[in-house]
């Protein structure tokens, strides 16, 4: 396993009081310290291309971002740049192109670039929930780019990434599959949004109403998220690893207690196992409780660096029914598309 970051992420600033934070580079900032004395090889990252974020982003808009060198501007009302937002941010997405890099040439497994500014809200032409680049979607189509047939992008974060479903919701070649508290921001991800044109079916959206707790999200991931990808044999599996359904998350109402963030990436790491000789690539997104965030980063790089094993998932003793009525919802949205129990 590799670990990309770097301590200039904490140069992203935002205003007083944004949950996305610079303290959250210095959590990483530790995390990275942590599992580098324990041996795991932390390397920086390159600044993203222009021609790699030409692939997802309109040259419209890389202007408009790239413009805000120096500057401090509200591109949206929760998005917003520091003097130095837009370097940071290409920094962001191309600790995500190099993590990709290493998986796809063989020369780690796994790797997960431990980034912010977070990615999956961004558009293709324009920037919102906190996010310029979406750095997941950059690393995909850097993937096929170099070669991978097909990409599964796993994004666990509470919110649904809305970005990273418009950038391929038509291309059958990467499959968005989202569990998200439901409604929330940013509004999309109903279970019938399937994809449209030739990548219908490759979009798989797994609503969950608050207050889901780790048995919901085990019961997704058996029922759903597993088999689907099982199915579409992947060459390499991204996730989008969000630490916000974290009961101790001040934005959402998710109960997610710290082992579940392990459990799902285990769970996802035994996929890679069968389908693309272990390649797993995981990208950070939100996260804003900085306890539980270190706490979650913790548990992903226990289970991205450790051997692979059964998921071990933790129980709340919570009674809840949510994970099977998101079960019902999106089988029954699927059905022509995956043969799901
Ligand atoms: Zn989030």
């Amino acid at each position: 396993m590799i670990l990309i970051h770097s301590e200039r992420f904490a140069e992203h600033q935002t205003p007083p009081g944004h949950p996305e934070r610079s303290e959250r580079a210095e959590v990483m900032d530790v995390v990275a310290a942590r599992w580098k004395a324990r041996g795991v090889e932390v390397v920086a990252p390159r600044a993203a291309t222009r021609e790699q974020l030409a692939r997802v982003h309109e040259s419209d808009y890389l202007r408009r971002i790239s413009e805000t060198t120096g500057r401090s501007v509200a591109l949206d009302p929760d998005t917003y740049t520091s003097p130095e937002s837009h370097e940071i941010a290409l920094l962001a997405a191309g600790a995500t192109v190099d993590a990709v890099e290493r998986v796809m040439a063989g020369s780690q497994k796994t790797a997960l670039a431990m980034v912010r500014p977070p990615g999956h809200h961004a558009e293709r032409n324009r920037a919102m929930g906190f996010c310029l680049y979406n750095n997941v979607a950059v690393g995909a189509a850097h993937a096929r780019a170099q070669g991978a047939g097909k990409v599964a992008i796993v994004d666990y974060d509470v919110h649904h990434g809305n970005g990273t479903q418009h950038l391929f919701d038509a291309d059958p070649h990467v499959l968005y599959i989202s569990t998200h508290q439901y409604p929330y921001y940013p509004g999309t991800g109903a279970a019938e949004e399937v994809g449209r044109g030739p990548g219908q079916g490759f979009t798989v959206n797994l609503p969950l109403e608050v207050g889901a707790v780790d048995e919901d999200y085990r019961a997704v991931f058996d029922s759903v998220v597993s088999p689907v990808l099982r199915q579409f044999e992947p060459d390499l599996i991204m996730i989008s690893a969000g630490f916000d359904a974290h009961e101790r998350d001040p934005l959402a109402g998710m109960r997610l207690t710290t082992p579940s963030f392990g459990a799902m990436t285990m769970a996802l790491r035994k996929v890679a196992e069968e389908c693309c000789r272990g390649r797993v690539v995981a990208v950070t997104e939100g996260g804003y409780d900085l306890q539980a965030l270190a706490a979650s980063l913790d548990s992903t790089i226990e289970a991205l660096s450790g051997p692979v094993a059964d998921p071990r998932w933790p129980s709340s003793g919570i009674a809840s029914s949510r994970g099977r009525d998101t079960i019902a919802l999106t089988k029954r949205a699927l059905t022509a598309f995956w043969r799901l129990a």
